[in-house]
């Protein structure tokens, strides 16, 4: 491959050994003069062929004014060069009135931060192309290139039209990876020449520094890489005692290394056409001759200008893919956007449809991991193989991503699931939430037709230093590039980061949200808890009102009442009597719902001893009455008086709906090491149906007419419940109807 010119010099990065820069090699190639001029136009340093060109020595010319060769207009154009950018060049017609008659040269000048650069190379004046048929050539030639519809296709007419003007054996278009190994794209040759597209080289074959120069300088000819190179007198500018910086000179002449490498692909003439994109090397246009071959200094200018068009135009074509791209993925993002705003279920908005998570980032699959909870779409390790490796990766995470298209290398598990994930890209949306999105690219083993082996071409000396030398095969040598993926583009990355900011945006709304609705209910709770208060505190004494006028008519009037009139009257008696303790018990509810904990430690034990004292001088049924503690109670910090009110509730209720001849009931908690603690209150009763046994805490839910079990408002467990949910705790309650049921309860 061509660009191997100067290989040596990139040894400057491989190695610790001095070698010579390639921009200052001290000499040129023979196909033209070179003169180097101090900012008064004295000639410093010329190329020491200057007899066969202008028919003078270097001796006779070192140390003279310009003028001793130019005519004074010459001479102001190279003057001029003084006042333009370093490294552009100025061209312009010269001729030289030599011993053997007058001479013409294409005349090519520019600056160096020391001195003024004037190269000759004489013109062919037969040269074909005139400037009509080349503007003919060019126009065509956009013309086609905006037609065609890729990249390649755009490339493949370039690489031809330059032959065609050049008439050189094989023309291609080389394009650089990310880093920096590269492929022929395009190719156009000799019929019986083999081909090289599709053929790939590694970056060792194109030093740093050659890249840097074919991204200053477009154009790079090496008509005879046999020619004897000519060197400059004195080799250091006498005024700096520097060497000629000739990195934009036209002329600069080649090393061995380079001679090698091509002579091995049977390369004696080389053209190269810098191609750029965004100010960077793109790739190159390189041509290849097996025969030493001078192309005049117009036609490699045309070709210059055939590489500029074709970097802007593929600048272009590549800038309008990507736009698409990105316009694809813009319309996913907004599309995100609205689905997981208005959806109630966050996993449905990311995964439904499956492909649109896919596409957003173009992976072949993605898991979803909302707090632990993983959902997988599309091919993708196993839910455990996700679960390892979001724990990896997320120590891996910078700016809320992580990214490689090569997991198996970071991360060797991951060699198991190469098939579904050698490339990995990790949103995290929350750490401590337990929020990712992980999408998957699967392994592309890419077939490789490196030109030789790649590692052919560094070698170790024996000091351990490494150099680069030219390869001596360029049979196709395959290698595979395993456990890769297709790498993440950066409009990928983003794409994911404005799923992020769309998720994080909305989930903080519906936070913002979900607080205000929680203000509300907070205040309307009170609302209704006051009103509950006040509503059945003012019924109370229109109700004390009725009992009492009921009662002094059934003791005053029973005489003029008749039998059915005191009925009457008894029956408006009792339900008021009802009436007042469903009141109470609302009253007691509404009151709970405004208390203030009195968190104190209290004695479980004693505190029972209290409640079983009470119940037993009440209750004359309670004297005899089973009561079983199983073991000593612990003291714990609760409300003592409600924590009272619990168990009074449950152990009345455990003899009142007990039909057993010798009733009981138990109290204790269970044997676990697990906080909070579970109490219980268990009974030998009748039993509670299992569809009841969520429906007796609620509110006058009784599950039996008034006259059957004593009676009651059913609000005693209502009551209950509430308590133990102020103390942050639960209740629940198994039971077997006939048999007898277990109320078990946690205080926190
Ligand atoms: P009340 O006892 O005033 O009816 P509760 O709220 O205390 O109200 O109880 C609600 C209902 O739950 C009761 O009517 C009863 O049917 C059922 N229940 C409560 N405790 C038990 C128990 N230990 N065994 C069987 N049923 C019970």
């Amino acid at each position: 491959m061509s660009q191997s010119e100067d290989t040596s010099a990139q040894t400057t990065s491989l190695t610790n050994h001095d070698r010579t820069p390639i921009h200052i090699p001290g000499s040129i190639q023979p196909h033209g003069v070179l003169l180097a001029l101090s900012n008064q136009l004295e000639i410093l340093q010329v190329s020491s062929n200057t007899q066969a060109y202008l028919g003078k020595e270097p001796e006779d010319l070192l140390g003279q004014p310009l003028n001793c060769l130019l005519d004074a207009r010459q001479v102001e154009i190279v003057k001029q060069c003084w006042g333009k950018k370093i490294g552009s060049a100025n061209t312009f017609k010269v001729s030289i009135l030599t011993s053997s008659g007058e001479r013409h040269f294409d005349g090519i000048v520019h600056r160096t931060k020391e001195a003024v650069i004037l190269e000759l190379e004489p013109s062919i004046s037969e040269s074909e192309l005139s400037f009509l048929g080349f503007q003919a050539l060019a126009s065509e030639a956009i013309a086609k290139m905006q037609e065609a519809s890729n990249l390649a296709e755009c490339l493949h007419l370039v690489a031809g039209q330059i032959r065609n003007i050049t008439e050189l054996d094989r023309v291609m278009v080389y394009q650089f990876d990310q880093q920096g190994s590269g492929s022929v794209i395009a190719e156009v040759k000799r019929e019986d020449l083999s081909p090289y597209l599709g053929l790939h080289y590694p970056n060792t074959d194109i030093p740093a520094q050659a890249r840097e120069l074919y991204r200053r300088c477009f154009l790079r000819f090496i008509p005879d890489l046999n020619a004897r190179l000519v060197p400059l007198i004195p080799q250091e500018n006498p005024i700096t005692q520097q060497p000629l910086d000739l990195s934009y000179s036209l002329l600069r002449s080649f090393d061995s290394c380079c001679v090698e490498y091509h002579q091995n692909m049977g390369v004696t003439c080389l053209l190269v056409i810098s191609l750029i994109r965004e100010q960077q090397l793109w790739g190159l246009i390189s041509c290849h001759h097996q025969t030493p071959k001078y192309i005049p200094y117009e036609v490699q200018k045309m070709c210059e200008f055939l590489g500029q068009i074709a970097s802007s135009e593929l600048a272009h074509k590549i800038s309008h893919s990507e736009w698409d791209y990105k316009v694809k993925l813009k319309a996913l993002q907004s599309e995100f956007l609205e689905s997981i705003s208005q959806a109630d279920n966050f996993i449905d908005a990311l995964i439904k449809p499956e492909i649109r998570l896919l596409d957003l980032v173009s992976a072949s699959g993605a898991a979803v991991c909302l707090d632990n909870e993983i959902t997988l779409v599309g091919t993708t390790p196993d839910i455990d193989q996700v679960r390892t490796l979001i724990e990896w990766a997320d120590s891996q995470v910078n700016d809320n991503l992580f990214s490689t298209d090569s997991l198996p290398q970071l991360y060797p598990e991951a060699a198991a699931f190469k098939d579904t994930a050698s490339g990995l890209l990790l949103l995290r949306i929350s750490k401590v939430r337990r929020y990712y999105i992980l999408w998957f690219r699967p392994e592309v083993i890419q077939t490789v037709n490196w030109a030789g082996n790649p590692n052919d071409s560094i070698k170790v000396e024996a000091d351990g230093s490494v150099t680069l030398c030219p390869r001596t095969s360029f049979a196709q040598w395959q290698e595979t590039v395993r456990l890769t993926s297709l790498p993440w583009q950066p409009c990928e990355l983003d794409s994911a980061l404005a799923l992020r900011n769309a998720i994080v945006g909305i989930v903080l709304s519906k936070a913002d949200e979900l607080a205000k609705i929680n203000l509300e209910l907070e205040r309307s709770n009170k609302e209704l808890a006051s009103f509950a208060y006040a509503a059945s505190h003012d019924l109370k004494e229109p109700l004390r009102g009725i009992y009492n006028f009921s009662t002094v008519l059934l003791e005053d009037y029973n005489q003029i009442l008749d039998d059915d009139g005191i009925e009457c009257l008894q029956t408006v008696v009792s339900l008021s009597v009802r009436m007042e303790t469903l009141i109470n018990s609302l009253l007691r509810l509404s009151q709970l719902g405004q208390a203030q904990l009195r968190l104190q430690m209290n004695d479980l034990n004693e505190l029972l001893n209290q409640v079983i004292e009470v119940f037993r001088a009440s209750r004359q049924d309670f004297q005899f009455v089973n009561i079983r503690i199983s073991r000593p109670l612990p003291t714990i910090q609760c409300d003592r008086v409600l924590v009272n009110e619990v168990f009074s509730n449950l152990i009345g209720n455990a003899f009142k709906y007990n039909d057993k001849a010798e009733p009981w009931v138990e109290i204790g908690y269970l044997d676990t090491d697990e906080h909070p603690l579970v109490f219980y209150v268990r009974d030998n009763g009748i039993g509670i149906p299992e569809h009841h046994l969520e429906t007796i805490f609620r509110l006058f839910k009784r599950l039996h007419s008034q006259e059957k079990y004593g009676g009651g408002a059913g609000a005693g467990l209502a009551i209950v419940k509430k308590i133990i949910e102020l103390h942050d705790g639960r209740i629940w309650v198994e039971s077997t109807v006939g048999v007898g049921s277990t109320f078990y309860f946690t205080l926190q």
